[in-house]
């Protein structure tokens, strides 16, 4: 077996130890069920009690009432982007607000104006995505169907640390892909939130999607009834064969959770004092680092940054790797490295990555 090293990929990310020690433990049997969970039928009593519980550590760590659905959907936090307007432009209203912060938020918006009117209510795309907008900022409509954005954007690494507050009347809908779990959420502020769980929940093939059931109401019936939220909602995830195993692996990255951590207000204390791990010597180091987001839009999940040029950026890349530290190149759109330090990272390899960051640039300024 090969030596596990710090990887700081944006996602498919790294889970906790635990969570793999524990599902390579049970790959070949379940206990008590004679067959791997990958083996057994999606209706047996086993599955059933792995879909609950993964459901109930959900709403347990997010405090998520009974007027909340919680689903195991596929297709990706992209489908989402087409899922969301097909369902909440329904009964009438066409028109919805959208916050523009990043790569992922701008493909969003994208495939809403298939479907509908989008009002950017706000679009940072000019200063590259560098930062995320104050209330005061936002152009918002109204009536609108409901107010898109997303909590933090992956590729450029900026986050809100607290939601958009929209109109009186309209949902708030987030795409919390990659930070999901990161911290609590006030539920009772949105209408929906989802995310792909190959960043902070799981491994990919499974996208949480935690909606107020009454929002469903809107969805058109005259929908392909897969697009529809209400089948899943009817259905309880499983009306076709749902990811199971990506659902177990869920499962007990929140066990994880809540064994580790206990609370996400806990798990929340440990990921901002590794990203200020982080920050500080981009701070520090600021005529040889700089960090792509704004100071008060720096997100604690993915912190990207620049050096002096490219080929000191190529020899950080070979020398980190070197060391032990992988996935870190920056996305293309942002350039300079990307550090993705979920959940799942432990603080030792942030420390690490600290360490060598502050090695290499006193050696390279
Ligand atoms: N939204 C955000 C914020 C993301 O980071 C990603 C994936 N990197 C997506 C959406 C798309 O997710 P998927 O690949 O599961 O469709």
């Amino acid at each position: 077996m090969g030596e596990r090293l710090y990887n700081f990929s944006a996602g498919p990310a790294a889970l906790p130890v635990p969570v793999l020690e524990k599902a390579r433990d049970e790959m070949l049997c379940l206990p008590g069920v004679g067959a791997s969970l990958m083996e057994i039928s999606h209706r047996s009593p086993a599955f059933d009690e792995i879909i609950n519980a993964a459901e109930a550590n959900l709403r347990k760590l997010l405090d998520i009432s009974d007027d909340y659905a919680v689903l195991f959907l596929q297709g990706g936090s992209r489908l989402q982007f087409s899922m969301i307007p097909m369902n909440l432009m329904g009964a009438g209203n066409k028109k919805a607000d959208y916050l523009v912060t990043g790569s992922w938020s701008k493909k969003a918006v994208a495939e809403a104006k298939k479907v509908g009117d989008v009002n950017i209510a706000y679009d940072s795309s000019d200063s590259n995505f560098d930062h995320v907008p104050d209330q005061s900022q936002l152009n918002l409509t109204d009536d609108a169907a409901y107010l898109y954005y997303c909590c933090n954007e992956t590729i450029q690494g900026v986050q809100f640390s607290s939601e958009p507050t929209p109109p009186a009347g309209v949902p708030l809908v987030c795409d919390a892909s990659s930070d999901f779990l990161h911290r609590k959420l006030d539920m009772d502020k949105y209408g929906m939130v989802y995310a792909c769980a190959q960043k902070n929940a799981g491994p990919a093939g499974v996208t949480i999607v935690i909606m107020k059931k009454e929002l469903a109401e809107r969805s058109d019936k005259g929908l392909a009834s897969y697009l529809n939220y209400n089948t899943h909602i009817d259905e309880n995830s499983m009306g076709n064969t749902p990811p199971t195993f990506a659902i177990y692996i869920n499962k007990l990255v929140t066990d994880w959770l809540l064994d580790e951590f206990g609370t996400l207000d806990k798990m929340f204390e440990q990921n901002q004092s590794k990203a200020a791990m982080l920050y500080e010597v981009i701070d520090s180091k600021s005529d040889f680092y700089t960090g792509h987001a704004k100071p008060g839009s720096r997100s604690v999940m993915n912190v990207a940054f620049r050096l002096p040029n490219d080929d000191l950026s190529a020899k950080f890349l070979a020398e980190s790797k070197a060391a032990g530290l992988t996935d870190l190149k920056g996305h293309r759109s942002v350039g300079g490295i990307r550090a993705s330090i979920y959940n799942a990272m432990p603080v030792a390899g942030v420390e690490k990555l600290r360490d060598f960051m502050i090695d290499f640039s006193d050696k390279n300024s």
